[in-house]
């Protein structure tokens, strides 16, 4: 009897941290997954342990080129992006072209392989929210011309296009708006605050609380939002739906919780705050709970002490790998 036909999945952003995530997760669903990754913020070293499956694949490719992948697709995951205020600074014009050009070609792909797509929005499109806690309604407040303004612009763009290919060409989409989201496989030196207060920790440094600390965010285990992206990808709604955990924290009460964790007994230092960081951040899950039956089962200190076994394991060299990465090979292309 012939054995039958696994389903396919497209990841794109796969070496990534999110992407990474997704690809066991399908790959565990017996799905055939077809990761995909230009690598300038992505790592290999995401996804070494996928290489020996059968049922895994990898290109690499930057999908603002023409992306062609042989054969059927039956899923899209488009997670390419950079996601950290650090990297779009240092890699704006990357950031607008694979938010825009990059989700054009996959929509594109998308079409011709009569494949579903889902593609990683993000609570930037509220920008600094006036609206708390933010539903999916809510329209945003962002600064077009600010350093967020090439992420949150890009994303805002994919949502609109996605929702024209969806209107104008019938083709299923589904739209996630990620909230703060972490785990093991962040970049130590990606300049957010999970990997930062966990780096700062393990060097023995201060740790740096930008502005006077009041900002808040909502942190979800990298686990439960997987599981959430699963599940509207397998619903049928095509609008908008917000994935995030709603446990709000400011960010001087979260960097003493960091100090207790780690048990390191540093200093907590504060630094300016950075141009247009939102002052509070928290999703409201209504919808996702309504439509997906879906919520967060991870409690923060569950997650943080998982993510700092992760950070922990890494070597001398990586944790001491200079601050941030070197991009100017890439801004040339
Ligand atoms: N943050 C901080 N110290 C750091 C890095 C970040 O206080 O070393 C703050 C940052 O200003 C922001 C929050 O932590 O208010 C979350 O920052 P992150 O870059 O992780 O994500 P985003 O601002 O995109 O939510």
């Amino acid at each position: 009897m012939s054995k039958e036909k696994k389903r396919r999945v497209l990841i794109t952003g796969a070496a990534g941290f999110l992407g990474s995530h997704l690809s066991e997760r399908f790959l565990s669903e017996g799905f055939h997954v077809i990761g995909m990754d230009n690598l300038i913020t992505g790592d290999l070293k995401n996804i070494e342990h996928l290489f020996g499956q059968e049922s895994f694949e990898f290109y690499h490719h930057d999908i603002t080129k023409f992306v062609h992948v042989p054969g059927e697709i039956d899923y899209i995951l488009h997670f390419a992006s950079p996601a950290s205020p650090i990297d779009y600074l240092k890699i704006p014009i990357q950031t607008l072209k694979v938010g825009s050009l990059g989700t054009h070609n996959l929509l594109g792909l998308a079409k011709e392989k009569n494949a579903r797509i889902l593609i990683a929005s993000t609570s930037e499109v509220y920008g600094d929210p006036l609206v708390h806690p933010q539903t999916e309604e809510y329209y945003g407040n962002v600064n077009t011309i600010g350093p967020r303004g090439v992420y949150d612009e890009a994303k805002r763009f994919q949502e609109s296009i996605t929702m024209a290919y969806h209107r104008f060409h019938g083709l299923e989409t589904r739209i996630a708006r990620i909230f703060n989201t972490y785990g093991p496989r962040m970049r130590l030196n990606d300049g957010r605050v999970i990997p930062a207060f966990m780096g700062q920790a393990l060097r023995g440094e201060d740790i740096t609380v930008f502005g006077d600390g009041q900002q808040t965010r909502s942190f979800c285990y990298v686990d439960d939002q997987v599981d959430g992206l699963f599940k509207l990808l397998m619903s049928d709604y095509s609008y908008p739906v917000n994935i995030g955990n709603p446990d709000e924290i400011t960010i001087l009460e979260f960097a003493e919780e960091i100090v207790k964790l780690t048990n390191a007994n540093q200093k907590i230092v504060f630094k300016p705050l950075p141009k247009d960081d939102p002052m509070q951040r928290q999703p409201d899950i209504s919808l996702a709970k309504k439509i997906l039956n879906w919520e967060p089962k991870v409690s923060r200190s569950e997650g943080m002490q998982k993510t700092f076994a992760y950070f922990k394991g890494l070597s001398k060299d990586e944790l001491y790998r200079s601050e941030h990465k070197d991009f100017t090979a890439h801004n040339r292309l």
